[in-house]
């Protein structure tokens, strides 16, 4: 039976909130503390498994709160060991997260939304619209239940929000994850190891300027003018790429770090070498790096990805401007489980959107 409606999730609780209803059964603050290392570290699925809080301590907290967890429905791997994983949400829905191995790194790719709002005419999650925001507990529900696959000597080092959703959408769940993240007594992440990418909503972007929290900031450009990037990304049309920039200019930056510009490349839409022109003009004075995707293509999707000959002469013009910048291979497209193909759902389990 579940009764988890009328109960707490614990995984929705930032350390701070935890600590304070842990107060409030009259405990103390290192109680607290306990509980994000049975939740976080060992991937507590019940609270009765806490044995080093009393049994009246774990009965009482189990009647106001309980541990939700997130199991894959289906896992899909990719030739180039890639990992798609399907999740089934406590509603129905269905969001995917993807495990993308490279060399030393292991990297997560988690979702913040079930679909999209926003819509970018290159994007399948955007094509499926919007669901609604995931929780706290969900986001970080991901990261545990594709762990528990992992097998004892690896471990994930790095952790993408790029999955389904805009992470600035849903800002508060999403901020309280990251906290959680790299809190040192929950998972323990550096928060150079936690990149969140955005389309660069604007009074989100500013309210995250004030923040304590840290972590990289990569910006889905995908174009260097107005009407190009309004085209590809209506957004741009309520949040122009000129106050995008602007905005990027005052975020503040700890030493060494940059951020990093996402450029989708797309066949005869952004791709020429003026394109390449305009991008480094238009970056100048941020310090930044940028990431070139050639677009995945997918049914439903109009456009086609740019030919190896125009990415190698766009990434070329902006090396020889003196902008760092690497090719994304990407990795997974023939799981679809590339940027920009997730849709939550898998056509071996028949799910039809
Ligand atoms: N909503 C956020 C994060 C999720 S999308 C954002 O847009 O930044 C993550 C990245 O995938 C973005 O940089 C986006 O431009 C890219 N992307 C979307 N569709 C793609 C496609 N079909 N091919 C390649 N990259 C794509
Ligand atoms: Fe949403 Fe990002 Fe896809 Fe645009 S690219 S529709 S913002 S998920």
């Amino acid at each position: 039976m579940n009764n988890s409606l009328q109960k707490i999730d614990l995984k929705n609780l930032s350390p701070s909130e935890l600590g304070d209803s842990i107060r409030s059964f009259g405990k103390e603050r290192y109680r607290s503390l306990q509980i994000l290392r049975w939740l976080y570290q060992k991937g507590a699925h019940a609270i009765d498994g806490m044995t080093n809080l009393s049994e009246k301590f774990r009965q009482d907290l189990s009647e106001v709160s309980y541990i939700s967890t997130l199991h894959p429905l289906y896992v899909e791997q990719a030739k180039d060991g890639t990992k798609k994983f399907l999740f089934q949400l406590e509603d129905g829905n269905r969001i995917e997260s993807v495990l993308i191995p490279d060399k030393k790194r292991l990297t997560l790719c988690l979702s913040t939304q079930v679909g999209c709002a926003l819509g970018c005419r290159f994007c399948l999650t955007g094509k499926m619209g919007w669901k609604r925001d995931l929780m706290t507990s969900e986001i970080l529900n991901q990261i545990l239940a594709v762990r528990e696959t992992l097998t004892d000597n690896t471990s994930i080092t790095n952790i993408v929000l790029m999955g389904m959703g805009e992470p600035l959408a849903n800002y508060k769940n999403t901020l309280k994850a990251i906290e959680l993240m790299t809190n040192p007594d929950a998972f323990k992440f550096s928060s150079r190891r936690i990149t969140l990418s955005t389309v660069g909503l604007l009074p989100e972007l500013e309210q995250l300027a004030q923040e304590k929290i840290s972590f990289r900031l990569a910006i889905s450009l995908n174009a260097s003018d107005e009407e190009v990037r309004s085209y590809l990304m209506p957004i741009n049309r309520r949040y122009p790429l000129k106050k995008v920039l602007e905005a990027c200019r005052n975020f503040p930056l700890r030493a060494r770090t940059r951020i990093t510009f996402e450029y989708v490349l797309v066949e005869g839409v952004n791709d020429s070498p003026q394109d390449a022109k305009r991008l480094l003009k238009i970056l100048t004075g941020i310090p930044s790096k940028v990431n070139l995707i050639p677009l995945n293509e997918a049914p439903g999707i109009l456009f086609k990805r740019s030919s190896e000959e125009k990415v190698i002469r766009f990434q070329e013009i902006l090396m020889e401007g003196g902008l760092t910048s690497i090719v994304r291979a990407s990795k997974g497209a023939e799981i679809s489980a590339a940027c920009g193909q997730l849709q939550g759902k898998s056509l071996k389990l028949g799910v039809r959107s």
